[in-house]
């Protein structure tokens, strides 16, 4: 079997450039393991209720976003209803309790009517966020800074710089590991006045995404895994692939001129052969794991706006952190203490559960170790601990919900890692620390290209879609 491309792993960066590439007339051959496509960005269905696993909000699709002229490129308008969430988040800590808009103007004038002796800093706040990319280039000889140095230069007040960080959790686990400029450009799209919730989850976009391939004469192969690949002199020439249903299981080797790697770039080095893969294991050694996440699904008997809670996105820091240098070990502390965000699906019209009922999830900061070596009752036992301790901490947010709980389960850095595989179970890929050397292009390996989060545009939905776009375009502008 020949190909011209072949991808590995069917995330939505892999399935982005596919479906660039399979509409360009190159012929693709996708494979996935799992038995949907998505890796994170999938659905699940327990009873009436379907559970979102990855998708809380995409920042953008308004007319100057990026993503709005990729998405009408690949007619990703087209059947799959984009709904604008009402906010960007609540901040609750006890102390402060404040709603986030999406518009830059509107969160600063409600930011000065908060902290009234913070004026000029959230004018630099913004300032440095809405012209992050200009700022950027204009830097880019000197030292990048952390988040929480800058929001430390910034601000006087502790509590700011705290309601600034709400979604930190959007991209990792400590202000002072995570960089300024990655966080500007991340930060500053969500500020642009418009955000996103998929209706009928983020399956409709993957599962649009393979429809636009296989429109196209591309080949989409779920439950099929890679398990080598094979190089020779600095070039790939084939992968080996099995199927991991019941049955057959003989290898299958396919051959292409070029590769993308989805999967998570150290389960790909991992595969290569040596020396190939040895050189790639070299050039991602200095790179650090991004962060992992909890989250409690719940499906609820009642729209909880029947007992009178009106916020999409709800971030709960306990009141024990009270400066921002004490995010990192909270985000390790008990889950009776850590900070989590409440994700109400039933503010937007989400279609995740039949009319009357409700689904919301849970989610924050985890770390593979915390799981380890946990026999099976062991972890069992565990993650019902842990979703009660954060079940109850939502009874105290939104009293009464409790008893309208009519499923609830956890799912882990662990349960992450099983679905996709990636290490620690990083859903953003590798940790966006000031001066991260990037990965603009894999040296070791000239035909092997990256589309995912762990490429150089970072995690999340918008990460992983614009690596996905900007890696096809890449090697249609290579072939002429
Ligand atoms: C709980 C949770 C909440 C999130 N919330 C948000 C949010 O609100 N907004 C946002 O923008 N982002 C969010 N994210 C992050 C976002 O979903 C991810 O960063 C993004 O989807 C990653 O896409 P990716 O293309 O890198 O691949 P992944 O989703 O990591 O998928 C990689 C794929 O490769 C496949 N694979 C691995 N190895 C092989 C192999 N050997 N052979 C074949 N296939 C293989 C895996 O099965 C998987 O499908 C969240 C993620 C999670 C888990």
């Amino acid at each position: 079997m020949n190909y011209d491309v072949i991808i590995i792993g069917g995330g939505l960066g892999g399935l982005c450039a596919g479906a660039k590439l399979a509409k360009e007339g190159k012929q693709i051959l996708l494979l996935e393991q799992h038995d949907r496509p998505g890796g994170c960005a999938t659905t699940f269905t327990r009873r009436e209720f379907t559970m979102e696993v990855g998708l809380h909000e995409m920042d953008g699709l308004h007319p100057s976003d990026g993503k709005t002229k990729m998405f009408n490129d690949l007619g990703l308008f087209d059947g799959v209803e984009y709904l604008p969430l009402p906010e960007f988040y609540r901040f609750f800590n006890g102390r402060t309790d404040l709603v986030m808009p999406h518009d830059q103007e509107k969160a600063r004038a409600l930011l000065k009517a908060h902290f009234p002796g913070e004026k000029a800093g959230i004018d630099a706040y913004f300032h440095r966020l809405m012209n992050a990319r200009r700022i950027n280039v204009m830097e880019r000889d000197q030292p990048d800074i952390s988040v929480g140095e800058f929001l430390d230069a910034t601000f006087t007040s502790e509590e700011i710089k705290l309601v600034l960080l709400g979604n930190l959790g959007y991209f990792h686990d400590d202000p002072y590991g995570l960089s300024l400029r990655y966080f500007s450009m991340a930060e500053s799209a969500f500020f642009q006045g418009r955000a996103n919730f998929i209706q009928g989850g983020s399956q409709q976009l993957s599962d649009k995404l393979v429809s636009i391939i296989r429109a196209h004469g591309g080949k989409v192969l779920l439950n099929h895994r890679v398990t080598s690949i094979d190089a020779e002199a600095g070039k790939i020439n084939s992968v080996r692939f099995i199927n991991t249903q019941p049955g057959d299981h003989s290898l299958v080797e396919a051959r292409a001129k070029d590769f993308i790697a989805n999967a998570a770039l150290p389960l790909v080095s991992d595969m290569i052969q040596v020396p190939a893969g040895e050189r790639l294991s070299e050039e991602i050694s200095g790179q650090r794991l991004g962060a992992s996440l909890l989250t409690v699904y719940y499906g609820f008997s009642t729209s909880l706006k029947t007992l009178g809670h009106f916020h999409y996105s709800t971030f709960v820091f306990d009141g024990s952190v009270r400066t921002q240098k004490d995010i990192r070990a909270n985000n390790r502390d008990d889950f009776s203490r850590r900070g989590f965000t409440f994700v109400d699906y039933s503010q937007v019209d989400s279609r995740l559960a039949p009319e009357g009922k409700s689904v919301g999830a849970i989610c924050c900061i985890d770390y593979l170790d915390d799981w380890k070596d946990l026999s099976k009752e062991a972890y069992s036992a565990k993650k019902q601990l842990v979703g009660e301790h954060l079940t109850e901490r939502l009874e105290q947010l939104i009293p009464g919900c409790r008893e309208h709980i009519a499923h609830m389960e956890v799912g882990t850095s662990k349960t992450v890692h099983r679905y996709t595989g990636n290490p620690g179970g990083a859903v953003y890929g590798f940790a966006q620390v000031p001066n991260r050397p990037k990965l603009t292009s894999l040296e070791g390996i000239e035909n092997l290209h990256v589309a995912s989060a762990w490429g150089k545009f970072g995690g999340g939905f918008s990460g992983a879609l614009f690596s996905g776009y900007m890696t096809a375009m890449d090697l249609l502008r290579r072939s002429g």
